[in-house]
């Protein structure tokens, strides 16, 4: 168990004092929309490119004011979710937000409504620079934007679409199914994550049951679950036709700022490769002393890593940091040192990790929940990938510029999660810590690439099957999940035949639609950057600072092309997998040595 003296919390006084103060800063924020909504509403045609900018900057200002106050917000509820006293700032947050929102929609709508010629004008002039890409992605939107009544009309079914995505979201959480998971306490009801959860443990027998467990609570609700996701893609489907968009892929390409070519050339180059995780699961087997894997010993753990004090993970981050960049390793010191960090889970603490932008003038916030395992050591890492790209674009950007969609958004993170695994597989000496290392780095990568590559393939199939007139039913989801799974599974993995509903509880695709991919491109952009790094050497990490810098400011295409890379070309992406399969042999040559 941690020792006291580890039980970091945030210092939230960088952010606000109370929520009183918070909810009177609130009230000033949206005073000074309206106010600025009062200036320039019905007026941004006549703008000229310094008006613009003025504006641009105000606007700025603010929202990063309302950022502020958002985080604060929100990192309240984090630490207390059932606070009533945080619970009521939530809540006056989102309804403030909503009306700042509101009262600067307009800057939006008018700024696309100007038309091309003008636009290129002020495009183009040195005022603008800071903020040209960003308007100009806005204006992408254009000729898919209807008339304000029809726009009005389609915003009238939010409730309806949200009815459809609430009734899979509860029949997924309420599904619970007694299980015995062999504590002596006998069958207790588990729900899907609990379940799920087995599924890394050590008893096979034990992960078995589990995924069985599982299949046997789904399929009763795999027709509601099917009836949910058919309504929701065939509403989709009705509105792209209405905006005239191509493809059902479209919209999240344009909002991640990705073209079509770009994601299908990731994608072949993905399946083509699948053959490296087949070599894996093969080797797994042998290593697990299995004839076979199955499903349910996909992550079964490898090696058997020690235990990492909170010291010791950030002595590890800042050393391995520090060897890349001095630079990186400054602004994860600054962030402990301003009480940034909350280390140890505690009742009522939200679960998992993030780490999220403030604004210009405070340093970024992070949520751990350290538990001293191997795991929370690349946690940290990754999580201040996150916070020294906010960091770093932030000092050179402007608010609206330094942010990205998720494929860039989890570049640099991924990125400095290699730096520190890597720096541990070279200084650490336990064999099981190495091999557990090398097995989950490995199996991380997987899990973006390959697994999000299926479920992409999975809804693309499901879109055209709706399109085509023919409706979602249970089976006939089974049967595209089945065939998309077996194309990456090969004869190296068995599935058993519940695993067919394995669609049936993932929340992206009622949620999000294609949303999955970000994570494999930024893997596989991660992949390919610190390749160049390990050629390189140490002239790669002025580029990559820069890299850093850049921010949202341009394209993922633009971003990456001073590292020479051409995301349109299968090649480029077939390099990757060069480097992902030199991860596979060195996970095997670690994991067969007797530790
Ligand atoms: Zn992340």
């Amino acid at each position: 168990m941690a020792t006291t003296d580890q039980d970091i919390r945030w210092d939230l006084t960088d952010l606000c004092g109370d929520t009183e103060e918070a909810r009177g800063q609130w009230d000033g924020v949206v005073a000074r929309s309206q106010e600025i909504a009062g200036r320039y509403r019905g007026r941004i045609a006549e703008l000229d490119a310094p008006a613009w900018r003025e504006l641009l900057d105000e606007l700025d200002e603010l929202e990063q004011e309302a950022s502020r106050l958002q985080v604060y917000s929100y990192l309240r509820l984090s630490m207390a979710a059932t606070e009533v006293d945080a619970n009521d700032l939530a809540t006056f947050s989102r309804e403030r937000s909503a009306d700042i929102e509101n009262a600067l929609v307009f800057v939006g709508l008018e700024w696309i409504a100007v038309d091309d010629g003008r636009a290129e004008e002020l495009l183009a002039a040195d005022e603008l620079a800071p903020y040209a890409h960003k308007l100009r992605v806005e204006r992408l939107e254009k000729p898919y934007v209807l008339s304000e009544p029809e726009e009005q009309a389609l915003n009238a079914r939010r409730p309806v679409v949200s009815s459809w995505q609430a009734l899979h979201d509860r029949q997924v959480s309420t599904m619970e199914v007694p299980f015995d998971p062999g504590d002596g306490e006998g069958p207790t009801p588990h729900g899907v994550s609990q379940l799920l959860s087995y599924l890394y443990r050590p008893e096979r027998e034990l992960r078995r049951r589990a995924i069985d467990t599982l299949y046997e609570g789904l399929a009763p609700r795999t027709d509601v679950l099917a009836a949910a996701y058919d309504a929701l893609v065939g509403d989709r489907l009705t509105t792209d036709k209405l905006r005239g968009y191509a493809n059902p892929m479209q919209p999240t390409n344009m909002a991640n700022e990705l073209d079509d070519e770009t994601v299908e050339a990731m994608l072949t180059a993905i399946e083509e490769s699948y053959g490296i995780a087949q070599k894996w699961f093969r080797a797994k087997a042998k290593l697990l002393g299995l004839e076979k894997l199955a499903l349910s010993d996909q992550y079964a753990p490898i090696g058997d890593p020690r235990r990492f004090s909170w010291d010791e993970a950030v002595e590890i981050v800042d050393s391995s940091y520090t060897r890349f960049s001095p630079r990186l390793a400054e602004i994860f010191r600054d962030c402990l040192d301003a009480g940034h960090v909350d280390v140890l889970p505690r009742q009522g603490k939200a679960t998992g990790a993030y780490c999220t932008a403030v604004s210009k003038e405070i340093l970024p916030y992070v949520l751990m929940n350290y538990t001293n395992r191997l795991r929370d050591v690349s946690t940290l890492a990754h999580e201040f990938g996150h916070a020294t790209h906010n960091v770093l674009s932030l000092e050179a950007q402007t608010w609206r510029s330094h942010r990205t969609g998720i494929p860039m958004a989890e570049v640099p993170s991924t990125f400095a999660q290699s730096i520190a695994d890597d720096y541990l597989l070279e200084n650490e000496s336990d064999a099981g810590t190495r091999a557990a290392l090398a097995a989950d780095r490995l199996e991380n990568a997987f899990a973006a690439i390959y697994r999000q590559t299926v479920l992409a393939r999975f809804e693309q199939r499901a879109y055209a099957v709706r399109a085509d007139g023919r409706a979602l039913a249970a089976e006939r989801l089974n049967d595209l999940w089945w065939e998309e799974n077996t194309a990456y599974y090969g004869d190296a993995l068995e599935l058993p035949d519940g695993y067919r509903m394995g669609w049936s509880y993932i929340p992206h695709f009622i949620h999000v639609r294609f949303y999955t991919y970000a994570y494999s491109f930024a893997q596989l952009v991660a992949l390919l950057l610190y390749r160049r790094y390990r050629e390189e050497g140490d002239s790669f990490a002025p580029t990559y600072l820069d890299f850093l810098r850049a921010g949202g400011s341009a394209s993922p295409a633009d971003l990456v092309a001073p590292f020479g890379l051409d995301l349109r070309s299968t090649d480029t992406w077939r390099e990757a997998f060069a480097e992902l399969d030199q991860f596979c042999d060195e996970a095997i040559a670690l994991s067969s040595v007797p530790g």
